[in-house]
């Protein structure tokens, strides 16, 4: 198959120049722009070389995790013109409202895209006076948020306010104005808990319907939003009629959040789980061991000799030395396994439903292997471990005091080496 590109098309361009619209020709397999107009570029303060050959959805302001580029390319398949509301990000950060209509067609035997893109800024100015209801309160409210509900309980009917729509990507005579429209769209994972959430309010069990949540917009990326609402009207048996709400996109708040989260939970250095977060998860899978009754498996690991690493090569070698280590560990245990850096150069390890035979063995499994990964390496290192087994119904420290106690042994014994302490012995038994 010839490859894509502008080529292709000789004279179109200048043509295509005159049009103050954006003009992209995209490859729908990659979802990359093969050609633009002058505005195509012009229009986001970018170079041709900035737009050539990158992907159409790097173009639009909500893109967020791994956007399902099929699944809209199979959307504008389907009908003649795809019409999407979006925003595009212009080079020095401010955004611009667009409508983007895509049509497809067929030259050479090859399919493409070509989507124009419209600048209507000043139209969405103007939307909020040019709207139907007119009613100050809710001119106000629309202002206040990035949208508003209105939903008929017994009809089902829902009406969906212009910058609601817009914010899914929808025209303002688009998205029909129905229950499944909005609940089709809630993220999988979030939708059993919205939706009940909602139900309680409808039952009298919350004051408000309150949630944040996943919403995927027209072009198939999920934007988080906060959803706030309540029921506004009833009938005279008291049943609600009608119910009312807000909506305020957090996506960016969200990933920032989640950003921070992912900061506090996770070794920078590593990538591991830190000690916080690994003592969290510790918790857990303790009280998982005594609520099952299985034995919850715990390796301590220690590099051997590290201060050398440091002293002979210099700390970033030791960095980097850490740094492997962590990913040989995440290579060598299950997946159900978690690995934490509980400290300097100490890892600890849990597994559940795992006894001690079986944690021994997979103790020496890693010891074996770290052995080898960096037997050839500039600064080889062993690791020494302690190994323990617990059941959940005691302290974590006297748990931890075991693997500990154990781990020593392994130093004092020679090092590269895995000892163990069964938990019917207590660390004050154990003979050094
Ligand atoms: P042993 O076999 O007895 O464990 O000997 P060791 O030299 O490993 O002794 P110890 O465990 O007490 O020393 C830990 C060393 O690890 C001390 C510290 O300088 C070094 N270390 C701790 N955290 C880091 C780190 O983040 N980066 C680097 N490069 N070194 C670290
Ligand atoms: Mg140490
Ligand atoms: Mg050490």
């Amino acid at each position: 198959m010839p490859s894509k590109n502008a080529s292709q098309f000789p004279g179109l361009e200048t043509l295509f120049d005159q049009l103050a619209d954006a003009v992209y020709l995209i490859d729908p397999v990659t979802s990359n722009i093969i050609w633009g107009n002058t505005q195509a570029w012009k229009s986001l303060g970018m170079t041709p070389n900035d737009i050539l050959n990158h992907s159409v959805l790097s173009l639009q302001k909500d893109v967020h995790g791994a956007p399902q580029w099929k699944d809209i390319a199979n959307e504008i398949f389907k009908t003649d013109c795809f019409r999407f509301l979006g925003r595009h990000q212009h080079r020095d950060g401010h955004e611009i409202e667009v409508e983007v209509n895509t049509t497809h067609f067929t030259w050479n035997d090859q399919r493409f895209f070509l989507s124009v893109a419209r600048d209507i800024t000043n139209r969405v100015l103007q939307e909020p006076s040019a709207s139907e209801d007119n009613s100050s309160e809710l001119f106000a409210l629309n202002e206040a948020s990035d949208g508003t509900w209105d939903w008929s309980i017994q009809t089902g009917e829902v009406t969906f306010s212009p910058q609601l729509k817009r914010l899914l990507g929808y025209g303002p005579d688009e998205m029909p104005g129905v229950l499944d429209t909005w609940k089709d769209n809630i993220h999988p994972e979030d939708a059993p808990l919205v939706l009940a959430t909602i139900k309680e309010h409808l039952k009298g069990q919350r004051p408000r319907y309150e949630a944040t949540y996943r919403l995927r917009n027209r072009n198939g990326h999920y934007l988080w939003v906060q959803d706030r609402g309540r029921i506004c009207e009833r009938d005279k048996n008291g049943s609600p009629t009608r119910a009312m709400g807000l909506v305020h996109n957090i996506t960016d708040q969200k990933h920032v959040e989640l950003n921070l989260q992912k900061l506090a939970s996770y070794d920078l250095l590593t990538s591991l789980v830190n000690r916080r977060e690994g003592m969290k998860q510790l918790v857990l899978q303790m009280n998982l061991a005594r609520r099952l009754n299985t034995p919850l498996g715990i390796a301590y690991l220690d590099i051997d000799h590290f201060k050398r690493i440091n002293d002979v090569f210099g700390h970033q070698q030791g960095d980097e030395t850490l740094k492997k280590l962590a990913k040989v560990l995440r290579h060598v245990i299950r997946s159900s396994d978690t690995i934490c850096r509980w400290g300097g150069e100490e890892f600890l390890l849990f597994a559940n439903n795992t006894d001690l035979d079986d944690m021994v063995a997979l103790g020496e499994k890693i010891r074996r292997e770290v052995r080898a990964a960096f037997f050839d390496d500039r600064s080889p290192i062993t690791i020494s471990l302690g190994i323990t087994t617990s059941n959940g119904e005691e302290e974590i420290s006297e748990t931890l005091a075991r693997a500990d106690t154990a781990m020593y042994r392994a130093k004092h014994n020679g090092r590269n080496r895995v000892e163990f302490t069964s938990p019917d012995i207590q660390p004050s038994q154990v003979d050094l």
